[in-house]
């Protein structure tokens, strides 16, 4: 309106019907022209929707005729999501299609979803061989600048390394790889929190056990490395560096306290009355902090980064504290510990790092490692950042983990709900999954929300092909079968329905006076209609009779041997010859139930599948029961 108005203007001034016409020409250009986008635009998102249904379809079909006949919706995610990653941020859009897809998809016969994926890709049921897609990380910046690529892990050892550190680890050992360089394994084992709040429960601190954990993990992970350094031996290094500084008048001793120095200082641009003593007086406070004449928080030393900086974190920060804990590895021989800015800027550049990997969220610390770095002529590292991965359903905290396994209320290092590496190993993760989801994110520095499908969906294509199958059945319910033509009979599922070679297990049942009790999962039995004829997998069909859920009472009749695809087939268990199972779950959830007898004596900590419910990993034996981890 605006514009015609000052067009009207200018008509008027101008007194010219040219400029009208060229500007009803230009505005029926201009409405063409987006005539023209709004068709294209809705063309590409028509054009996208077909190919996510063609793309649902495909997998569906894959995934159901590999797996007889049922689609695994949380598989389909996965396998859409890890090959067409640019579909992450459309998960809730594409749920729905991937609901509605599956449901047809059930509807077909075996025979027809067969028929229909070699419709949609006439190669699906040939073994592919193709080579492993490489997803190719951006290359390190000026590494002609360097003889060798150097680069270093920096963990803090409070705890085990969970999966939202082996990001940093993943990447750091593949470009050491990709560059035939090296790789170092840096302990960030500084004090932590001062001893004044060790108490509270978000207090970090190292703990002696994480150094090994820590190790065990990367070695897990397959990742080597050169050599191990600890901060806890390089102190008098970090002092030697400080006196330097506090030399150059370039730090100093600072004793106002952390409130005072913000509010009257840091916050008003303005020097604290400590900034201009002499270099004499800061030397002889930095010994005394050195000598334990100051308790915590009573004195600190001050990089003098400007009290004029733009950022107020970067304003005259911290270098040196006091701390009266005890360290696990020096004790209380040192009163004086850095902070990790300043040790990183003296580390990085004696063990010569070339190219140092960071999250975004820690651009503050390159700056403070390249002032340091600047004032003492030493040449610069290359940094490089990622962004942060959430990791919405999983709580990623060293420290609540340390404190639940202190309270009893985790089993370990390895309890599923730390999601430590320790844990994904226990759970029947394979560290080669790990790293493949975790590499396809690359670099990329705009915030991710990670979702377990993708690394679920990996896993099970390497254990699917090796798990064998057993049968659980989950909070279980009795089914009094009668009629049943047979005192004793053996039910021979196959242990891995993919490959009948692998052999059978057998499944003794014994009836007496033609009736036979088996347990089925309350999920299904909460299906169940009186009339309803359901198959008991590789056992008999038989119908429904009775169904009671609040008086736990379900009666049916034997109604015949042969397998009918028209019936529901359900898993189930011998109610006189069982296993107890727990398992527990990565969200805390125990799951109980009853296994078939075969899993009195099957291998632990080797991945098996239990039908229709997950793979799990058995972990052990508590009086009698089986305790399993659930792997997906
Ligand atoms: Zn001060």
């Amino acid at each position: 309106m605006l514009t015609l108005i000052y067009l009207l203007a200018f008509i008027h001034l101008n007194n010219d019907l040219f400029f009208l016409k060229r500007f009803i020409i230009n505005i029926q250009i201009a409405f063409e022209i987006r005539i023209k986008i709004n068709y294209l635009v809705s063309e590409i998102l028509e054009m996208d929707i077909v190919e996510i249904k063609r793309l649902i379809l495909l997998f569906g079909l894959t995934n159901a005729v590999k797996f007889g006949g049922k689609p695994n919706l949380k598989a389909i995610m996965g396998k859409l999501m890890s090959q067409e990653s640019e579909l992450r941020t459309r998960i809730n859009e594409i749920k729905p299609l991937l609901d509605e897809i599956a449901v047809e998809i059930s509807k077909l016969t075996e025979q027809e979803q067969r028929e229909k994926l070699l419709e949609l890709d006439p190669t699906a049921l040939e073994k592919k061989t193709s080579a492993k897609e490489e997803k190719e990380l951006p290359r390190l910046l000026n590494t002609e600048n360097y003889e060798k690529i150097i680069m270093r892990l920096a963990p803090y050892p409070s705890g085990a390394l969970h999966i939202g550190n082996a990001r940093m680890v993943i990447l750091n050992s593949e470009y050491v790889n990709k560059y035939k360089g090296e790789l170092i394994l840096f302990f960030d084992d500084t004090i932590g929190s001062p001893k004044s709040m060790r108490n509270s429960p978000k207090a970090k601190y190292v703990i002696p056990e994480a150094y090994k954990l820590i190790e065990d993990g990367l070695k897990w992970l397959n990742v080597d490395y050169s050599k191990v350094y600890y901060k806890s031996d390089r102190l008098e290094i970090y002092y030697e560096y400080c006196e330097k500084l506090i030399q150059d008048d370039m730090a100093y001793a600072c004793f106002c306290s952390a409130l005072e120095f913000r509010d009257s200082y840091k916050k008003q641009k303005k020097n604290c009355p400590h900034r201009n003593q002499s270099i004499a007086t800061n030397l002889k406070e930095w010994d005394n902090m050195k000598a334990g004449k100051y308790r915590e928080t009573e004195a600190v030393v001050r990089l003098k980064t400007g009290m004029d900086q733009k950022d107020p974190a970067l304003r005259d920060q911290i270098m040196m504290r006091i701390s009266e804990a005890d360290h696990p590895r020096v004790g209380n021989k040192y009163f004086a510990w850095p902070m990790l800015e300043f040790s990183w800027a003296i580390d990085d550049h004696l063990i010569g790092a070339t190219h140092i990997l960071r999250g975004i969220d820690l651009v503050k610390e390159d700056v403070i490692e390249a002032f340091i770095w600047d004032h003492f002529k030493w040449k610069k590292s290359e940094f490089l950042h990622y962004g942060r991965i959430k990791f919405p359903n999983m709580k990623l905290s060293k420290t609540q983990s340390r404190n639940n396994i202190t309270k009893g209320i985790y089993e370990g290092w390895d309890d599923p709900r730390t999601w430590s590496l320790q844990s994904l190993e226990k759970r029947g993760i394979k560290a080669e999954a790990l790293k493949e989801a975790l590499l396809e994110l690359g670099m990329s520095t705009t915030g991710i929300v990670f979702d377990e499908s993708w690394l679920y969906s990996k896993n099970k294509d390497i254990i699917d092909s090796i798990s064998s199958r057993y049968f659980y059945v989950e909070d279980p319910i009795n089914i009094e079968i009668e009629n049943v033509p047979f005192s004793e009979y053996t039910a021979e599922p196959l242990l891995l329905p993919s490959n009948p070679t692998k052999g059978k297990r057998k499944i003794k049942v014994t009836a007496k006076d033609g009736k036979l009790n088996t347990l089925i999962a309350r999920k299904d039995a909460n299906q169940l209609r009186i009339g309803q004829i359901i198959r008991l997998k590789d056992l008999i069909n038989i119908q429904i009779t009775a169904v009671d859920l609040n008086e736990n009472l379900i009666k049916s009749n034997f109604n015949s041997f042969k397998l009918n695809r028209d019936f529901s087939i359900i898993q189930w268990v011998f109610k006189e010859n069982n296993v107890h199972i727990s398992i527990i779950k990565p969200d805390g959830t125990i799951s109980q139930g009853r296994g078939e007898v075969n899993l009195a004596k099957i291998p632990l900590n080797k991945p098996i599948q239990f039908e229709r419910f997950g793979f799990v990993n058995p972990i052990k034996w508590v009086d009698n029961a089986l305790i399993c981890y659930f792997t997906h």
